[in-house]
């Protein structure tokens, strides 16, 4: 699979899955577990989630799906705002290492922006790094204002990841973020790929969907991966969609779809606040 390397040397896999809305049922964590398994049996090395999650079920449910692989995978996690001072970075992440089953994390994100002193947040990722709890970090959902906030903070440079909303139906990024992102060398993850589903079920992805002998999903990830720089992790515990979503790396989008999706979901004319979920 295709990669993208950070900062520190690692070399993250483009495409991954997420785990929201997972872990917060037991009758539904034996089907989750599958899913996730299933996406490992067929590839998949980068993984995504957050304390977040089932308020800790997502991490306690990978514990299980990742048993004896996870020397294999690339594993995400995130930090509430509300957690994002230093002790409270050092709490939190211990935490999902517990859950995890792990002792360490490949990357660590601050969720969203909050109201701690960035300063203070990357203080406490830097210790973590040094102590080698984490082996890098990143932000999440910030905006180009946000990510010179964070470059110009003390060690802000070590900043990996900006892990963002992307996806045929908002194009936002495309604006400014994504460029301010590529110059500073800051990999961007992109969130809700298929927009949660709806986007899956217009006509023109259908239709290119069709010529390429895939599911409209395949497109919609495939588009997304159009751009160097950038990773995505949708997230899917049926077993058909799980299959569906690898045919992404598969897909070659020619001069002529691009046309036909640029048409079905305009690019931004102007500049817009950063979507979110
Ligand atoms: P998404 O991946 O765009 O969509 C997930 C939905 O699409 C699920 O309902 C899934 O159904 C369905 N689906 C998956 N594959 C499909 C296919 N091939 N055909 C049709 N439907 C399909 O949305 P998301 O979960 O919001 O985003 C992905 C991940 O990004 C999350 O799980 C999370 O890890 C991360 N995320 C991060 C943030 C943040 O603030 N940093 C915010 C949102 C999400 P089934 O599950 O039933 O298969």
């Amino acid at each position: 699979m295709r990669h993208v390397t950070l900062k520190s040397g690692d070399k993250v896999p483009v495409l991954g899955v997420g785990t929201w809305r997972m872990g917060e049922r037991k009758g539904e964590r034996a089907a989750e577990v599958a899913a996730i398994k299933l996406a490992l049996d067929l590839g998949i090395r980068l993984v995504d989630t957050a304390e977040m999650y089932g308020e800790g079920g997502a991490e306690e449910m990978l514990s299980e799906a990742l048993a004896g692989r996870r020397d294999e995978i690339f594993l995400v996690s995130k930090v509430y705002p509300q957690n994002a001072s230093r002790k409270g970075v050092l709490a939190a992440c211990e935490r999902s290492l517990k859950r995890l089953t792990t002792d360490r994390l490949d990357l660590y994100l601050l969720h969203w922006p909050g109201s701690t002193p960035i300063e203070e947040t990357i203080g406490a990722f830097e210790t973590l790094h040094k102590d080698g709890k984490i082996r890098n970090w990143g932000v999440s959902n910030f905006d180009a204002d946000g990510m010179g906030s964070v470059g110009g903070a003390p060690n802000g440079g070590n900043c990996t990841s900006n892990q963002v909303l992307y996806h045929l139906g908002s194009r936002g990024i495309e604006w400014r973020l994504l460029d301010a992102c590529r110059k500073a060398d800051v990999m961007v993850m992109a969130y809700s790929p298929l927009g949660q589903g709806p986007l899956l079920r217009k006509p023109a992805l259908k239709a290119i969907a069709d010529k390429h002998g895939v599911e409209p999903a395949a497109i919609a990830l495939a588009w997304v991966l159009r751009h160097p720089g950038v990773i995505t992790i949708p997230k899917a515990v049926k077993p058909e969609h799980v299959r569906a979503n690898m045919a992404a790396l598969d897909v070659k989008l020619d001069a002529e779809d691009m046309k036909a999706l640029d048409s079905a979901f305009p690019p931004p004319k102007r500049a817009e606040a950063l979507d979110m979920t």
